[in-house]
């Protein structure tokens, strides 16, 4: 049976809480293999390409990944180029650690969050990340990613350390969704912001 959790949103105590870390032996167990599952179908139900387990109340250091082709099949090349999205498949990510030293160079584009729905706003983040993991199986793993990839990764760890995207973003860019379709061509649109674009043409 599939199994839908309900999304927490903002001023839940969870969604501040610092996660704690899973063993090997936890993960393997049947229960953490039953909640990955039931995560991936609530992160389908939302849509959303990432959950942390706080966001459905649990403050453990795990989250699914997953950027379907679908999810983008509408949207402006351009703006995905732009944006370095391409398609990513599912995966889990736990005790993630992301390397401080790699990656300086920054970029700025609207994100959201299912834990507070109906706003976006402009959040600098690093354009390339390193990731020490443990997946699905316990096994350690090294992510190399750029892009919207790295934008989504940082977002998912963050939420393990009880940060949300409003901590980081620019404060007079939020904006409801609804507004920012109004006033500035919505998330694909040129941004109020126009120098913090990033300057990228790269194709998957
Ligand atoms: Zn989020």
């Amino acid at each position: 049976m599939r199994k839908i959790f309900k999304v927490v949103h903002v001023g839940e105590p969870v969604l501040r809480q610092e996660a704690r870390p899973l063993s090997v032996a936890e993960i393997r167990s049947s229960e953490i293999q039953q909640l990955i599952e039931a995560m991936r179908e609530t992160m389908y139900d939302a849509p959303g390409v990432g959950l942390a387990a706080p966001q459905i109340g649990l403050p453990l250091q795990l989250a699914v990944i997953e950027d379907k082709p679908e999810y983008t099949e509408k949207a402006p090349r351009e703006a995905l180029a732009e944006r370095e999205r391409c398609p990513v498949p599912f995966h889990v990510i736990v005790n993630p650690k992301i390397r401080p030293d790699e990656g300086e160079e920054e970029v700025r584009f609207y994100e959201g969050c299912l834990s507070l729905p109906g706003h976006l706003a402009l959040v600098p983040r690093r354009r390339n990340v390193v990731v020490d993991c443990l997946d699905q199986n316990g096994e350690p793993r090294v992510i190399k990613a750029s892009g919207w990839y790295a934008r989504i990764l940082q977002h998912e760890i963050d939420h393990l350390a009880g940060t949300l995207y409003i901590d980081r973003m620019l404060p007079r860019s939020f904006a409801t969704v609804e507004n920012l379709n109004r006033f500035f061509g919505g998330v694909f649109g040129p941004p109020p912001l126009k120098e913090h674009t990033a300057e990228s043409n790269r194709a998957c």
